[in-house]
């Protein structure tokens, strides 16, 4: 993996070497990491070694609770992802998945919550996992039915999520759950659900394209301590949007990682293929295509590393988060699209490297915020901007 973009002004010194040495642990520990099988399985293991390896520090912040900095590190997130993605998609997910799960824990969480899970995420003792989306609230998250219902030192929860990310092998749920304080998203609490809790059970496993551990869940009259609830009641949604406004950034990382391998394997084919009396890269139209493909890469780390770095400053970064996530995944779809076309045949056969690209990244361009949710947060920032 090429690391040539580490000498930009947006790391520190203390980024690149982190990148530089995960290369290496991932060249020696996922070199022959299988790319199917029991995904469960893989997901568990995966976990455990990168806690092992001290990777999942990263996830997680404060140092007293196993975390490698004191705050989440938005550039260290994204360099890691980016190069896990690049090596093994579900690596990339396992660790992406302790972050996204534990996120609003570490920003928001009590001083009892931070003890209790922090340090086991960052081991790869505990699997994390976020359940906001419901089957009629995806896109619309305010339209979120699950409910938080209070009933002394305990809400009982009765209500679906789904498309959950980790269900069926998490340990632990954030769950965002309507209290009714308000309509809309100013009624929204979250909470901190055990797995094994009574009322709580896995409804569905769902397969997808590229293997994830995912799950429907089901509450029925499940009872949650309050003192399982992160932030005030009433504040689940800004509890939400503000551990995605960190990982929107790192799917962009990902993807940013799926399309620069996609890039190396196409490179290394019109590097060899011989065709017509010449190599496939002899012809102008095959350097036209990887004239393409580098730009969008460039294009789409430049924006996904100047909204870590500006988030890393303390500032906004909607905006620049949905640009950089817009960019990179539906980039990276157009990148890898043109990996498979430069294999010809090869390109679909399972298991070729760009095959397993190509169903990794699709649901990219859907979860965190599909394409749509991102324009329609540029464009609505970009009049309000506009109109003051
Ligand atoms: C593999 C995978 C993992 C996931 N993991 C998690 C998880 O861990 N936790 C979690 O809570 N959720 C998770 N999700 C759910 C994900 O966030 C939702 O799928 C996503 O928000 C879209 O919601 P939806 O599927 O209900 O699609 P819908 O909301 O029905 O949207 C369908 C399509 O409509 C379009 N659209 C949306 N808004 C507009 C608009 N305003 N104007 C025009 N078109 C629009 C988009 O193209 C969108 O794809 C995951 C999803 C997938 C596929």
């Amino acid at each position: 993996m090429k690391t040539e973009h580490l000498a930009w002004p947006f790391f520190d010194d203390t980024h690149r070497a982190l990148a530089r040495s995960l290369v290496d642990w991932c060249g020696d520990a996922l070199g022959g990491e299988p790319h199917d099988g029991d995904v469960d399985a893989q997901c568990r293991s995966l976990v455990r070694r990168l806690g092992d390896a001290g990777w999942l520090r990263h996830a997680v912040a404060g140092r007293t609770h196993g975390g490698a900095a004191e705050a989440i590190d938005t550039r260290a997130i994204c360099l890691l992802r980016e190069t896990l993605a690049w090596h093994h998609g579900l690596a990339d997910f396992a660790f992406a998945m302790q972050g996204l799960g534990s996120g609003a824990i570490s920003l928001q969480g009590t001083a009892g919550q931070r003890a209790r899970y922090l340090p086991r995420v960052a081991r790869g003792e505990a699997i994390a996992a976020f359940a906001l989306s419901e089957p009629q609230a995806g896109s619309d998250v305010a339209a979120m039915q699950c409910a938080a219902r209070d009933d002394g030192d305990a809400y009982v929860l009765d209500g679906e999520k789904t498309w959950i990310s980790n269900g069926g092998i998490a340990d632990f749920y954030v769950v965002f759950a309507r209290t009714g304080e308000a309509a809309g998203s100013r009624g929204i609490t979250a909470l901190i659900v055990d797995a094994g809790t009574p009322g709580f059970e896995i409804a569905e496993r769902i397969e997808v394209v590229a293997p994830h551990p995912l799950a429907r869940l089901r509450f029925v009259g499940c009872r949650v301590p309050k003192a399982q609830r992160i932030g005030e009641p009433g504040e689940g949604f800004k509890v939400a949007m503000r551990t995605l406004d960190v990982f929107r950034t790192s799917v962009a990382a990902a993807a940013l990682g799926f399309g620069r391998r996609a890039l190396h394997e196409g490179l290394r084919r019109a590097a060899t293929r011989p065709m017509f009396g010449q190599t496939l890269g002899d012809f102008q139209l095959t350097q036209a295509r990887l004239a393409q493909m580098a730009t969008t890469i460039d294009a789409a780390a430049l924006l996904t590393y100047r909204a870590a770095w500006q988030r890393d400053q303390g500032r906004t970064i909607t905006r620049e988060a949905a640009m950089a996530k817009m960019a990179a995944t539906e980039g990276a779809q157009q990148v890898i699209d043109a990996a498979v076309q430069l294999w010809g045949g090869a390109g679909v056969v399972h298991g070729n490297v760009v095959e397993s690209l190509y169903r990794e990244i699709r649901a990219l361009r859907i979860y965190e915020g599909a394409t749509e949710v991102q324009q329609l947060i540029i464009g609505r920032d970009l009049l309000k901007e506009a109109a003051a």
